[in-house]
């Protein structure tokens, strides 16, 4: 969505992957080595959905016990990672870690931990490997005034990002989603972009933190979930855009919108429409920007929908996408 670099924040870009990437080597063969599997109190169990994960990427993570639980907490890589009761079996909870696209590979540890009803302890620890992303890199040489934001732009843009940052922060302790999420648009199965990182005359600018979905302007925008409108209003970057908090410290981000259809405070339920598909912002022709953060952690919203969606006959019969078909 952003055509946003300069050259010294491109430079200092380029040092803090460079450091990344040696930090990364630097661990991985000793972190490689650490066992593989996970250790819990007796009568707990832990199981992922994946044994590894990729930068961008979500784990959905089950705890089970042999007793009634009370409470779980997990946390992973600094960020806490939210848990829920999702059945009516009050022995297991399920929960999501989420891997910031920007994550050094390696290897890091899940630690868990709760009661059951009955007053005991229990705790988990895994092992959670994070791969590198393989994400498309794009030079482009364009004019000036698209690599060099004004004073002025670039103040803006800080604040908004800041605005987002602190928005991103406020965990809501309830869960406000109820069941599966969805694609924000009708007929449309999948979107690109994810990770893309452009290179701007030579410079890197941050990683594309969502996906793009095609949709011809007017295309109705239907929120994932059910969830709270937190933010509703013009962006420098993703133009108008609309921010829904998930609860658990789940929100999703819709951008580049032709026209806003809530406001701030309204609750939404799933497939309320949000707004319509634009071209505001920094871009160069419609579609919808859709991003999702868990804790935080910029993941791709597509494997939410995976994760915890619809039907495997709905997602894994592929076909080409329509934008505003139904
Ligand atoms: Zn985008």
């Amino acid at each position: 969505m952003s055509l946003r670099a300069s050259t010294a924040a491109g430079k200092r870009r380029v040092r803090f992957a460079l450091a990344c990437v040696a930090a990364g080597a630097a661990l991985l063969p000793v972190r490689t080595m650490a066992k593989e599997g996970n250790a819990c109190t007796p009568g707990t169990a832990l199981h992922q959905s994946a044994p590894t994960a990729t930068q961008g990427g979500l784990l959905l993570i089950e705890v089970k016990s042999t007793k009634p639980l009370a409470e779980v907490s997990g946390e992973w890589e600094g960020r806490s990672v939210p848990f829920w009761r999702d059945s009516e079996d009050d022995r297991q909870r399920k929960g999501l870690l989420g891997v910031d696209l920007e994550t050094a590979p390696g290897g890091y540890e899940l630690k868990v931990k709760g009661q059951t009803a009955s007053g005991d302890k229990i705790s988990c620890s895994a092992q959670v490997a994070v791969r590198k992303g393989r994400f498309a890199t794009e030079n482009l040489q364009v004019g000036k005034q698209f690599v060099e934001p004004s004073p002025e732009q670039i103040k803006r843009a800080d604040e908004e990002r800041q605005k987002l940052r602190d928005i991103f922060d406020r965990v809501t302790r309830e869960r406000l989603w109820d069941g599966k999420f969805r694609i924000p648009l009708d007929g449309v199965t999948t979107g690109t972009n994810f990770g893309r990182r452009r290179i701007l005359n030579g410079n890197p600018g941050s990683p594309h933190g969502g996906v793009d979905l095609p949709g011809a302007t007017g295309t109705p925008v239907h929120a994932a979930q059910r969830g709270n409108v937190v933010l509703a209003e013009e962006l420098f970057f993703a133009g108008n855009a609309v921010v829904v908090d998930h609860g658990l410290g789940i929100y999703t981000f819709y951008g580049h919108l032709s026209e806003i259809d809530v406001k701030v405070g309204d609750a939404v339920e799933t497939g309320a429409v949000l707004g319509k598909v634009g071209a505001t912002g920094r871009v160069t022709g419609p579609h919808l920007h859709w991003g999702l953060t868990v804790e935080r952690a910029r993941v791709n919203p597509l494997l939410l929908v995976t994760l915890l969606g619809g039907s495997s006959g709905e997602r894994t019969r592929r076909k080409s996408s329509k934008p505003g078909t139904k």
